[in-house]
């Protein structure tokens, strides 16, 4: 039901930062090597707010790079890459600490901090990092953790729960902060088959009753199907083909296109 969601549509005095509209993330003419391998060649691309994109292709084509130029954890050799009209290299380290709080990344690995409840876990950087109160963190984590399925688990550390708890435990600690664009690196590949469905049905809440803007990479085509406004096939650093996902998973235009997904559907 929607009553689960109510922390994003009925908490605009939440600390976190006002939601946008219009073009949130652009990337222009991005280039990233390593040594002398190119890993990402002149790519362009943008996303809306509020939009979910998808991006898809074999592994090494650069997908998870561009995430991580997102979130400063790389620098790109060429090109500019803007968050919310804020331009991220070159840009001070308190520009830089502005952008970051705008973007909640997951990872394929949950990276829950061991020794904290999980209730801990989804309240230290709203604490820490936003200033909000701890009461009004708590309040926020036990709402964020009812819309992930964890009530009942807030006093455990994460080494007691199963991976696909952990990982919507991770999911609610990136969404506490309020970000304005969530990053899903492949949150999936880590967990055995059976924890999967519960992660992705968890992500499709997320996507259909929230305004959160979503930059995902996954290797669960019927997933990006659902929840894709827009669909980017990568190959060897380029985006070769994009759209919507009924025209990318049943029209693929490039050759490559098609050979990808018929491996992988
Ligand atoms: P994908 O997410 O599509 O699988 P990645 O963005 O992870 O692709 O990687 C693209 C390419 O960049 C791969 O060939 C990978 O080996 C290389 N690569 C990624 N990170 C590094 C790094 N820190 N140093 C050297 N090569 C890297």
């Amino acid at each position: 039901s929607t009553d689960t969601h109510a922390p994003f549509e009925k908490k605009p005095g939440t600390p976190g930062t006002p939601r946008s509209t219009g073009e949130l993330i652009r990337l222009e003419q991005v280039t990233k090597r390593f040594g002398d391998h190119t890993v990402l060649d002149h790519l362009d691309f943008s996303v809306d707010a509020g939009k979910h994109v998808t991006l898809i292709g074999p592994s090494g084509s650069g997908k998870t790079t561009i995430l991580r130029l997102l979130m400063t954890l790389l620098k790109p050799d060429e090109g500019t890459i803007t968050v919310d009209g804020e331009q991220l290299f070159p840009a001070s380290e308190k520009q830089v600490r502005e952008i970051r709080k705008k973007i909640g990344m997951v990872f394929q690995q949950f990276n829950l901090f061991p020794n904290m409840t999980v209730l801990r876990n989804i309240t230290e950087a709203p604490v820490t990092v936003l200033g909000m109160s701890k009461d009004a963190a708590e309040e926020r984590a036990r709402e964020l953790l009812e819309m992930v399925g964890l009530t009942e688990h807030l006093a455990k550390r994460p080494g007691q729960l199963s991976g696909g708890q952990q990982q919507r435990v991770a999911i609610a600690r990136a969404l506490a902060m309020r970000p304005q664009v969530l990053l899903l690196d492949e949150v999936t590949s880590a967990l055995d088959p059976e924890l999967v469905a519960g992660v992705l049905d968890v992500l499709r809440d997320i996507a259909r009753s929230t305004d959160i803007t979503m930059l995902c990479v996954t290797h669960e085509m019927n997933f990006a199907r659902d929840i894709s406004d827009r669909v980017l096939m990568f190959d060897q650093g380029r985006i070769i083909e994009a759209g919507a996902p009924e025209k990318i998973f049943s029209e693929p235009e490039h050759d490559r296109t098609r050979e990808f997904l018929s491996a992988v559907l």
